[in-house]
């Protein structure tokens, strides 16, 4: 599966054809390993979003930018040299060419991408951007499951089905910590907490991911292992294609 460079930044009206899935929610809820795996299994495209508001963080970093200048990060945006590669079995970063998959997981970039994420003429920028990229990915593969933080409001409020996935703050936490420091155990859970907990609530400022919006079906994973969680997502998605069917 190619990859989709960065294109326009009009692309307001861009049409999306085919399956064309959103999903959102809290960090720690397992979205993207679930997203990755829907994708997979129904063999379409997949966008990470959250993953090109690190990139954009990454790089305005890299330039020495000030990231409380909003004006300069805005700038950023509307020239940021993106190429999203968007097989759900490996999906990948570069920012000018340069492979950026690891330098966007790090904790400087975790810690200050809600700066970036929170200006509010960076994020219309990155709207179009993503709704661009989730209309030539899904012309491309016949569909596409893009996840983030807004898609099922303000990305895509049209997407064929638009799920919320949500989990208890203690099964968020223990899922992050087990993955930024392989135990969950009373220490771990603490120093997982600023990452998760703070940088939601500065998320939740410009988005609306704890609660689903109208049309939108929450699936709550904090009960459900991986395969669970999969399952469930791929049955919301039966159900509005049979709906969509039957109508
Ligand atoms: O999903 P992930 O944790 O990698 O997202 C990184 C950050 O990107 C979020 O904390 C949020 O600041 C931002 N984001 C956003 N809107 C999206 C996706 C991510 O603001 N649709």
């Amino acid at each position: 599966m190619s990859a989709v460079t960065q294109q326009t930044h009009s692309a307001d009206h861009d049409q999306l054809s085919g399956l064309v899935i959103a999903i959102d929610g809290p960090s720690g809820s397992g979205k993207s390993s679930v997203s990755k795996a829907v994708a997979s299994r129904l063999g379409i495209g997949y966008l990470d979003t959250g993953a090109m508001y690190r990139a954009l963080t990454w790089w305005c970093l890299d330039q020495g930018l000030d990231l409380s200048d909003q004006d300069a990060v805005a700038n950023a945006s509307l020239t940021l040299p993106l190429t999203m590669g968007t097989d759900p079995a490996a999906p990948s970063v570069l920012v000018g060419g340069v492979a950026v998959d690891a330098a966007i997981r790090e904790t400087r970039i975790s810690e200050s991408v809600s700066a970036v994420a929170t200006n509010l003429a960076v994020r219309p920028v990155m709207r179009d951007l993503q709704r661009a990229l989730m209309a030539s990915i899904a012309a491309e593969t016949g569909g596409v499951v893009a996840e983030g933080r807004d898609i099922t409001t303000v990305v895509a409020p049209d997407a064929t089905v638009r799920a919320l996935v949500t989990a208890s703050e203690e099964a968020r936490l223990a899922r992050r910590s087990k993955e930024l420091h392989g135990d969950a155990d009373a220490n771990s859970v603490e120093r997982t907490r600023e990452q998760i907990v703070a940088r939601d609530a500065r998320d939740s400022t410009v988005s609306q991911f704890s609660v689903a919006s109208d049309g939108v079906v929450t699936v709550d994973t904090s009960d459900l292992d991986f395969e669970q969680s999969v399952a469930a997502v791929l049955q919301v998605i039966e159900h509005a294609q049979s709906a969509a069917g039957e109508s």
